[in-house]
């Protein structure tokens, strides 16, 4: 093999479906962060249909071409499912039975009170000289093979058994192969422009080849990625990092809601909980997207109370008490009205917050003065409410993400900002 820092890297996905515009291969991205980890870099990836003329061709490739190679799918226990037979016969290997591996799959299919179907029989051939990976949450045993001067691993194609057997039994054999340490931070921001961002730290970015920084923008949330890599510790990757973090932290200030990967909703929820705050919504052209994200974080019904989604003028008259007559004169999407259901929903559910948002999510629906991707945010709080007007740019989802975000935000600054104690009731 090749100096490590030069290792050829290949991954295989194998699937017919992946070649069609309705499925992903997202296991290789997810193979490329953990080889990134280990100082390793990827040089080729392939996806393959389920055919064997060409999976033989793209096996025999990659066996000239690769010091190594990451083949994912096909070793499932239908007729499809050909990775094993065809990689033998690329590498001209044998196949072997092994008794122990059918007494392992028929004990998993026995734990579900299930009877083994003949064709998982297949899945009991290995090919010699391999070493097996145990799968721990499904029937296809993995497989690593050294002796063929390409170092090959054959790997389930379902991400969850690929995670797993990934974490337990290729990243402990891939150690040796490890070319130095990496350290990442990810720093989450919102409520600001990539451009916004751009002024403020660009002079920061680092020029050294052993740190990485990308930027990387959704809707309503950016992330700054940095990555460190060092020959000798994982300390040492991380040291390095520090100036750098410390800096942009010193720029960005509260525009930055997490550098430890969590959710803006993670966030608020910890804000809650800590200042024993209670919230609930209420959302018209979301449509429920903010109560969802709200309650995606574990342990929320500790802090929030209700979420309703006033879609119609009457629900908002029915379920927030918003009178017909502003509605009429502001229209549903005004600050007025946003401001309205924020208290309404804070009232009616009795909690510290009301968080509310009204606004034109599209395609259609727009006019001159209120165009498409027109939002009303509103935090109501105390009898006091704060509403925001944002003009949201994208297609109906991303408006709607946008939305969630803002208004999370809005009450995120606020408590950080405010020093505010329950109301006693
Ligand atoms: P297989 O191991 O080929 O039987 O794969 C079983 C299932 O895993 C497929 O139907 C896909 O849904 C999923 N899968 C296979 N390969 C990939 C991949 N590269 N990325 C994401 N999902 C995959
Ligand atoms: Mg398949």
């Amino acid at each position: 093999m090749r100096k490590k820092s030069n290792t050829i890297i290949e991954i295989i996905a194998v699937g017919s479906e992946l070649l069609t515009p309705y499925y992903q291969d997202t296991n290789s991205l997810y193979i490329t962060s953990r080889l990134n980890d280990l100082g390793l870099k990827v040089s080729f990836k392939t996806i393959v249909g389920d055919d064997h003329v060409s999976l033989l061709s793209c096996f025999k490739l990659a066996l000239k071409r690769a010091d190594m190679v990451f083949i994912i799918g096909g070793l499932g226990p239908t007729s499809d499912d050909m990775t094993r037979e065809v990689f033998a016969e690329a590498s001209g290997k044998e196949l072997e039975f092994r008794t122990d591996l059918l007494d392992h799959i028929k004990s998993r299919f026995k734990k579900r009170g299930l009877i083994m179907t003949s064709s998982n029989k297949k899945q009991a051939f290995v090919i010699k000289g391999s070493e097996v990976i145990e799968n721990r949450v499904g029937t296809a045993p993995g497989l690593w093979i050294e002796d063929l001067g390409t170092t090959a691993f054959l790997l389930p194609g379902p991400p969850v058994e690929l995670k797993t057997m990934f974490e337990s039994g290729v990243m402990p054999r891939m150690e040796k192969y490890r070319n130095g340490f990496s350290f990442r931070k990810v720093l989450k921001i919102t409520g600001i422009t990539e451009s916004g961002i751009e002024n403020l730290v660009s002079d920061l970015y680092p020029k050294s080849p052993e740190i990485e920084l990308s930027v990387l923008a959704y809707p309503g949330q950016i992330e700054i990625h940095i990555t460190s890599h060092s020959l000798s510790s994982p300390e040492k990757a991380e040291k390095m990092i520090n100036p750098l973090i410390k800096s942009l932290k010193g720029r960005l200030k509260e525009h930055i809601f997490s550098e430890n990967n969590e959710e803006l909703e993670e966030v608020i929820g910890r804000l809650l909980l800590k200042n024993k705050l209670t919230l609930s919504t209420a959302e018209s052209c979301t449509g429920g997207l903010l109560g969802h994200r709200i309650t995606n974080t574990p342990g929320s019904s500790r802090y929030f109370l209700q979420g309703v989604q006033a879609y119609s003028n009457k629900a908002k008259r029915e379920l927030l008490d918003i009178h017909e007559d502003v509605i009429k004169k502001h229209g549903a999407v005004s600050a007025e009205v946003a401001g309205l259901m924020a208290e309404g929903i804070r009232k009616k559910s009795r909690s510290d917050f009301g968080l509310a948002i009204t606004g034109i999510a599209g395609p259609g629906g727009g006019t001159r003065e209120k165009p498409v991707g027109l939002v009303f945010t509103a935090l109501s709080w105390n009898n006091r409410k704060n509403v925001e007007k944002n003009q949201f740019l994208g297609m109906r989802d991303s408006v709607k993400s946008q939305a969630a975000q803002k208004a999370m935000d809005m009450l995120r600054r606020y408590i950080l900002f405010n020093k505010i104690k329950p109301i006693k009731r």
